[in-house]
C-alpha cells in the first residue's frame, strides 16, 4: 500500500549520469545508486559513504527516487520513508530492460 503524497513530482525523467554525479565528479566510489525521479539525478545510497541521493532529495525537494540496481524497481520516498512499486507509473528511463545501455559502473 502507498502512503506516499509525492507521486506527483514522478516524471518521466533523462539520466544525468551513469553513476553517482557527485561520486564521479570527485572520483568516489559508492554503495548502490538511486535515481531521482523528479529530476534524473543518479545520486549513493545511504550505505555509500557520501549519502548523495539523500542528500539531493533534501537540498531540490524531490523526496522519490528509484533503485538504480538492475532488477530492482521500487521507489521510496525520503520524506514519507515508505518504499513502493508503482504499477501504472510513467515511462521510465531507466528499467532493468536497458542495463545495457544504461551501463555498470560497479
Ligand atoms: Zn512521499
Ligand atoms: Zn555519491
Ligand atoms: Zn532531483
Amino acid at each position: 500500500m502507498t502512503t506516499c503524497s509525492h507521486l506527483d513530482q514522478i516524471s518521466d525523467v533523462t539520466l544525468q549520469g551513469n553513476g553517482c554525479v557527485d561520486c564521479l565528479a570527485v572520483g568516489d566510489s559508492w554503495i548502490h545508486l538511486r535515481l531521482c525521479m523528479t529530476c534524473g539525478y543518479v545520486g549513493c545510497c545511504d550505505s555509500s559513504k557520501n549519502k548523495h541521493a539523500s542528500a539531493h532529495a533534501r537540498s531540490s525537494d524531490h523526496p522519490i527516487v528509484e533503485s538504480f540496481e538492475p532488477g530492482e524497481d521500487w521507489l521510496w520516498c525520503y520524506v514519507d520513508e515508505v518504499a513502493f512499486l508503482v504499477d501504472d507509473a510513467p515511462t521510465l528511463s531507466y528499467s532493468p530492460g536497458n542495463t545495457e545501455e544504461v551501463g555498470r559502473v560497479i
